[in-house]
């Protein structure tokens, strides 16, 4: 929605980076020209590499027109993941974020029963002495958050 006219701010004469790139005339109602202004060539660029021209140009006839720009950040994406990694794209991200989740869930479910541990042993004073954390149980947890964290570069693009 923010970038609906900016492929028009240089003026009618002026093609939006899809047809500058596919070297034809830049009609009035061109289908890319609300999404992939002159100014930003590279976004189209990668579309048209990894999924065709002629594909993007499918794809955004078959969707209304308020889901046209999110279906773009998407394409857009997944085209510059797919550059970037040839062999799994975005997919490679997608299952280094699920390991991360599946990670800090596991971290959290522990945590939570550690809380649980620690507010039965609040309840119950007297036997206080039985029911002692190994002392090393926190520093597994901060290990396992360092894990964690590797993956996130992924998300720099
Ligand atoms: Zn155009």
């Amino acid at each position: 929605m923010i970038m609906k006219e900016s492929g028009r701010k240089q003026g009618a004469l002026s093609p939006c980076a899809a047809c500058k790139l596919l070297r034809r005339r830049c009609a009035q109602d061109c289908v890319f020209a609300p999404y992939f202004p002159a100014d930003e060539p590279q976004k189209f660029a990668s579309v048209h590499k990894v999924f065709g021209a002629s594909n993007v140009n499918k794809m955004l006839q078959e969707l209304p027109e308020h889901q046209r720009s999110d279906a773009v950040s998407s394409m857009v994406y997944e085209a510059n993941a797919r550059v970037r990694d040839p062999v799994y794209g975005c997919v490679g991200a997608i299952s280094s974020l699920q390991q991360q989740i599946d990670s800090l869930q596991a971290q959290l479910a522990l945590a939570q029963a550690e809380v649980v541990h620690l507010r039965m042993r609040q309840v119950s004073p007297s036997s206080s002495s039985s029911h002692n954390l190994p002392a090393n149980s926190m520093d597994h947890m901060v290990d396992h958050h360092h894990q964690a964290n590797i993956g996130g570069s992924l998300w720099s693009c």
